[in-house]
């Protein structure tokens, strides 16, 4: 039994069998050999080959006369097949590694594609591909019958590998992946935040989780303590298998929570909306009891289609009203680049957060943003539409991106085009010249949403998504609880609606303080709303408040979380188990 500790990212526990994550999405279910199987092992890769160099003489035959494009690439790949250096490293690490093949052939093409990407040249970008379809096709004629993908899954698994990007995430079936953990990755990731969407627990940043497993060990993924026991004895199976029934318990428990009024014990209402990524999650959220959406991150529709149209956009948004009725959706434009990139918008950047992310992007492609925002406009005739755009750092971008809604809105006018055109426009505070010029933009929109998540790590210089400076993501420093004060207080004096979108909102530890500070609408992760609203119902406004003056008192973060601590132990014992 070993036991490696990471970041807890998604909270349960399951206790399963390891599917390794390797390469491309094909299951390698052995990684080492015995001394003794190393000479029939050559000898099985050596068949491999062969076999995989008839099946493309075949291919080449059958394409050849027809696409002469498509027999050049497989002609290249069959001279990479018959590449007697790359041969060479794959025997070496059968014979001297005692890898299985398959484990070979990855590693060895993994090494040249990780060299490749990093010479960043569009010429090399396709000799990488090849290397992938290299790649595939040995390991396909390897596992001849047996390749399973994450696609052809039939009994559920943990998934364990590498790193997981958040679109591979949001194509995950949780009937299927029970959980999963990385070697890498942060709290906030949007690959995280995807594992909360979807509730299965999940843990990150465990260094060499990857390397430790084989496909069909089983581990126990614990989400609440951010740990992954592997090959667990007897002893602590029993403990977990109690635990999981522990956290059914309380699940059944939250769940009474879903008719109940969110509403502090000296009677403040609060509302809590739900974040989305996908429109199949708006059901849950209202089962869940969502007072609507409060985020709906449609960068998550590009990284399901290569280049979503106006049709693509408008129907996701139309499904997601159809199942709100009079609630509100508040759609958030495009967020793309950060952590959140595809092989048609792949942002080849040193400082991804810190570059041509979201609306910058969408500014550097009007004809993409144009598009949503005009799917957008005529969701707006369908329900009640709220438009929410992200990364604003200064007024002028704001205005740019006022205008050029304007100017679509007056096009679909010409059009005879249906729209809202009271829909309310507002913006994400969540880059911190933004909330320190809270007061300039205040008058400028209808609402604030504070994303936390970006507010954070840019006010901090902590990359979200970074394992190694993990420690340093402080979502209660003195300087993100003054960006805080200083929203709320822009949006008080301009009268306008400020909520919380950030995964803080969904911590029971940081609730009191959020509401002593002043919030009264957050929007969460749907799974998190009951406790959520557990929570609230166990708060005093007016406490809350006091708890909050002397958090902001207090000028480094351990102190404020350890006086949070304090007196969740004391006011809130009930939901205590989560900490
Ligand atoms: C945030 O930054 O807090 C936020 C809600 O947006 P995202 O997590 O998608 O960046
Ligand atoms: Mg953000």
């Amino acid at each position: 039994m070993e036991l490696k500790k990471g970041i807890p990212v998604s909270p349960g526990i399951v206790i399963g069998q390891v599917f390794v994550l390797d390469t491309e999405e094909i299951r390698i279910p052995q990684r080492f050999i015995e001394k003794e199987e190393i000479d029939p092992e050559l000898a099985r890769f050596e068949c491999a080959i062969v076999l995989a160099e008839k099946n493309l003489a075949r291919e080449i035959k059958k394409v050849g006369k027809k696409i002469g494009v498509a027999s050049q690439i497989l002609e290249i790949h069959h001279q990479l097949l018959r590449d007697s250096i790359l041969q060479s490293e794959i025997q070496k690490g059968i014979r001297e590694n005692q890898y299985t093949a398959e484990y070979a052939v990855s590693r060895v093409l993994n090494r040249y594609i990780k060299q490749l990407q990093s010479m960043d040249s569009p010429i090399i970008a396709e000799r990488i591909h090849d290397l992938y379809d290299i790649e595939r096709l040995i390991l396909n004629t390897l596992l001849g019958g047996r390749v399973e993908t994450l696609q052809t899954l039939e009994e559920s698994v943990v998934l364990i590998a590498r790193n997981l990007t958040p679109s591979q995430a949001a194509s995950l079936d949780p009937k299927l992946v029970t959980g999963f953990a990385t070697d890498v990755g942060g709290k906030t990731s949007h690959t995280a935040i995807m594992a909360r969407a979807l509730g299965i627990p999940a843990v990150v940043a465990l260094e060499n989780i990857s390397t430790s497993v084989a496909g069909g060990d089983v581990v126990i993924i614990d989400g609440f303590r951010g740990v992954v026991i592997l090959d667990p004895d007897k002893r602590t199976l029993a403990e977990y298998r109690d635990k999981v029934q522990d956290v059914e318990r309380v699940a059944i428990r939250l769940k009474k929570q879903i008719g109940l009024v969110s509403e502090t014990i000296d009677g403040y209402s609060i509302d809590v909306k739900a974040n989305i990524e996908l429109p199949q999650e708006v059901h849950s959220a209202v089962s869940l009891g969502a007072a609507g959406i409060g985020l709906f991150r449609t960068e998550f529709i590009h990284l399901d289609s290569a280049r979503p149209d106006e049709e693509f956009h408008f129907n996701h948004y139309r499904a997601v009203l159809r199942e709100l009725g009079d609630q509100p959706l508040t759609i958030r434009t495009l967020d793309l680049g950060g952590d959140k990139s595809t092989d048609e918008f792949a942002f080849n950047e040193e400082n991804p957060f810190l570059g041509c992310r979201s609306i910058r992007y969408c500014f550097s492609r009007p004809d993409v943003f144009r598009v949503q925002l005009r799917a957008i406009l005529r969701a707006s005739a369908l329900g009640r539409v709220k438009l929410m755009i992200p990364m604003i750092g200064a007024v002028s971008e704001l205005e740019k991106a006022q205008h050029m809604i304007e100017q679509v809105c007056e096009e679909l006018q010409s059009e005879g085009i249906a729209y809202d055109p009271d829909i309310e426009i507002g913006m994400m505070v969540e880059v911190p010249s933004a909330a320190i010029t809270a007061d300039m933009f205040a008058s400028r929109v209808k609402f604030f949403s504070v994303g936390t998540n970006d507010l954070i790590q840019y006010s901090l210089a902590v990359d979200r998504t970074n394992e190694h400076v993990a420690e340093l993501y402080d979502p209660v420093h003195p300087a993100v609880l003054r960006l805080l004060v200083q929203t709320l207080d822009a949006a008080e004096k301009s009268e306008i609606d400020v909520s919380l979108c950030g995964e803080m909102g969904a911590e029971p530890l940081f609730l009191p303080l959020l509401v002593g500070l002043g919030f009264r609408c957050l929007s969460v992760t749907p799974q998190r709303i009951p406790e959520v609203k557990q929570v609230i119902r166990s708060i005093q406004v007016n406490e809350a408040a006091r708890l909050a003056d002397r958090c902001l008192a207090m000028c480094d973060g351990f102190a404020v979380t350890r006086e949070l601590r304090d007196w969740s132990r004391q006011n809130l014992p009930d939901i205590g188990y989560v900490w």
